[in-house]
């Protein structure tokens, strides 16, 4: 609990003993002449409602009328005027509806804090400091203040501050923050560290290859620090639904204030201008939407906490929202189903020695972030000098094109080949395909072949029971590798050589299959009001899932881009709107079933919030409710949302 909650509770403690008290007072036998009986009531009632009142008075003045807040002050106002011109005493009414108003209020930013404080320390992922290395001395050094190629230095129990490759040492990092999984990753000399992770066993130095501003601890930070501004449907219906409701339920009030009596006066009967007053009143506390206001916000809140927990970062609640309406979900293949880690199964047809071969290949692709390039440079194995190489040109969905040592060296698919006019011979091995060719001179092709990751068969098969109707994978690949890899995984559509273009088309050509209308901006940009925006809203999702630089349009095209969070490209990652951090597509399955329970609780808020409060107001208007009622109606609705709202942050086993 914080200072101003320690506050409140400190005045409700206050008000609900000074209530006591003067409940006590007349039943053992003390009356106090009525001023000062009331002067006491009032006091009590100013200890636990004035902060109430004072934004009421406040708001009007901003000319913003209608709030809760105003609701709260001229029921309870109203009640204490009614009680003092009845004569009643009866002023423990005001008193009780302030109260609990002030609890309900109190046990909401209590549970606000305590989800927020879960996420952000799931999200504790920030490094204080960075040891650096310089003339051999250590010092401690903000990691904001480190340039790229320092050499730092992580201890045991430390957190990786900066991402880099290790230049000595070996030791296993624990990515739990980063991925929600739990076994540790070894590293050795030569492997790549990444940011937010925490040295476990030995020391390592590491040499940074980014600045903290781009390190993966500060882009995450930043997706999760936004990814509240980005309201859902559902927040903003409530939002306008406030707008058009607050209002409404004040002018009925007046109405029903006003409009018996005139008409009974009318008619020639007795006003009874007090009974119907309190039914007014009544009705006004009744009416309060706190429970929906707060409640469904937090939900959405703890979807995200909970999705992050489990290694998925959800950019934002219309993200969350669309997710659990995912009906068609399209992979690409490297690096998304596969590993994107290739191993050479054999070179064929070259006039080259089989190293000179692999060395052109490994010097063209010296630059590529491509998990081809990087495979071949992993396969040739031997340092590489990049002096050699110039005018490096990287033909997405073909390949490269470089010159090295003055020669045109083209590696890379059949329509690259075509491209620089070399006669290709096909393969007859499985496998992903990389011819070369020198000077437009085809110079033989080297076998590459890539497995599956660990968990593709599995998560294919828990999307389609997460209720997802189809899986397509798109693949710049062959049709032969794209099949065998389609066929062992469980998937029901493959599309393969396809350019990055050529997916743009296939995922808005589902989409249009989804019921989407393609050609206008994407759905939730402005929210169409009208019969397009309702379908639009209604329809199932499209899903793209992807690691590339060239599958950024695709990201972007897609209903929810969903990329790989430690494989994925800087522009991948900025362009998805759902990032899994430990790029196993077994995750997608979990947020879709967190999405799918989050939006099932706000649902749930929505309906008990609407269901008990119309019940209410009927009752309040009819007389039969009393102001107690409309007490409990109102807080424990909201204790019961706001509880129910914490779910979320759950994740469904
Ligand atoms: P995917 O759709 O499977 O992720 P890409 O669209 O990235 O594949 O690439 C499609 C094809 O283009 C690859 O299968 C490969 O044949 C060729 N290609 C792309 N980039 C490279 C590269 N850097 N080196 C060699 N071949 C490449
Ligand atoms: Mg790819």
């Amino acid at each position: 609990m914080n200072a101003k909650q320690r506050k409140m509770l400190a005045r409700v403690i206050v008000a609900a003993l000074m209530w006591g008290a003067l409940e006590l007072l007349p039943r053992v036998g003390v009356e106090l002449p009525t001023p000062a009986n009331f002067c006491l009531w009032l006091v009590a009632y100013l200890v636990i409602g004035y902060d109430v009142v004072l934004k009421a008075v406040r708001n009007i003045g901003r000319g913003r009328v209608f709030d809760e807040h105003f609701l709260m002050t001229v029921a309870t106002v109203g009640a204490l005027a009614l009680a003092l011109y009845e004569r009643s005493g009866d002023f423990a009414e005001a008193i009780a509806v302030m109260l609990f108003y002030q609890v309900g209020e109190l046990f909401q930013s209590y549970a606000v804090d305590r989800s927020r404080k879960n996420i952000s320390e799931l999200m504790d992922i920030r490094p204080d400091y960075a040891n650096v290395e310089v003339d051999g001395e250590v010092e401690k050094v903000d990691p904001d203040d480190v340039e790229v190629g320092s050499t730092i230095v992580v201890q045991p129990g430390e957190r990786v501050p900066l991402d880099g490759v290790v230049i000595s040492g070996a030791s296993s990092l624990d990515t739990a923050a980063l991925t929600g999984e739990s076994v540790p990753r070894d590293v050795a000399e030569g492997g790549e560290v990444v940011s937010g992770c925490i040295n476990l066993t030995g020391v390592l130095r590491v040499r940074t290859t980014r600045e903290f501003e781009e390190s993966t601890v500060s882009k995450i930070l930043e997706l999760v620090e936004d990814s509240t501004s980005h309201k859902s449907q559902s927040e903003n219906f409530i939002s306008k639904f406030a707008r058009v409701y607050t209002p409404a339920v004040c002018y009925a009030a007046l109405a029903l204030a006003v409009l018996p009596p005139v008409f009974f006066v009318l008619s020639g009967q007795a006003a009874a201008w007090d009974v119907w007053i309190y039914r007014a009143l009544t009705f006004l506390v009744i009416s309060c939407p706190c429970a929906l206001v707060v409640s469904i916000p937090l939900s959405f809140f703890a979807g995200i906490g909970g999705a992050s927990h489990a290694g998925v970062l959800v950019k934002g609640s219309n993200y969350l929202e669309a997710l659990s309406k995912t009906k068609v979900v399209v992979f690409d293949k490297t690096g998304t189903l596969t590993k994107g880690v290739f191993d050479v199964t054999g070179v064929h047809h070259s006039p080259l020695p089989t190293g000179e071969l692999m060395e052109l290949a490994a010097l063209a692709e010296v630059a590529s972030s491509h998990p081809i390039g990087k495979s071949l440079q992993r396969a040739y194995g031997e340092p590489l000098d990049r002096s050699r190489v110039s005018d490096v040109q990287e033909i997405s969905g073909a390949g490269i094109v470089a010159t090295i040592d003055g020669k045109s060296v083209a590696v890379g698919n059949d329509k690259l080949m075509g491209q620089v006019g070399a006669e290709h011979v096909d393969c007859h091995d499985v496998g992903t395909i990389v011819h070369v060719a020198i000077d437009g001179t085809y110079a033989g092709h080297i076998v590459i072949s890539d497995v599956a990751k660990d968990h593709a068969a599995e998560a294919v098969a828990a999307l389609k029971g997460a209720g997802v109707e189809k899986c397509v994978m798109l693949t710049g690949d062959t049709q032969r590798v794209a099949e065998s890899v389609a066929e062992s995984l469980g998937i029901d559509e493959v599309h393969a050589s396809l350019l990055p273009q050529n997916k743009v088309e296939r995922v808005e050509a589902l989409l249009v299959e989804a019921g989407a209308t393609v050609g206008e901006a994407p759905a939730g940009e402005d929210g169409p009001g009208d019969e397009e925006g309702r379908r639009e809203t209604r329809r199932g999702k499209v899903a793209f899932v992807g690691d590339g630089i060239n599958d950024a349009p695709v990201l972007a095209r897609a209903d929810i881009g969903i990329a790989m969070g430690g494989m994925g490209s800087d522009a991948a990652i900025e362009a998805a709107d759902v990032v899994l951090m430990d790029d196993d597509p077994m995750s997608i399955a979990k947020a879709i079933k967190i999405s799918r329970k989050c939006l099932r609780i706000v649902y749930q808020n929505i309906g008990l919030a609407l269901t008990v409060k119309f019940a209410c107001l009927a009752l309040g208007a009819f007389g039969i409710a009393n102001m107690w009622l409309a007490i409990f109606a109102d807080v424990g609705v909201m204790v019961i949302a706001v509880l129910n709202a914490i779910r979320a942050l759950r994740v469904p086993r």
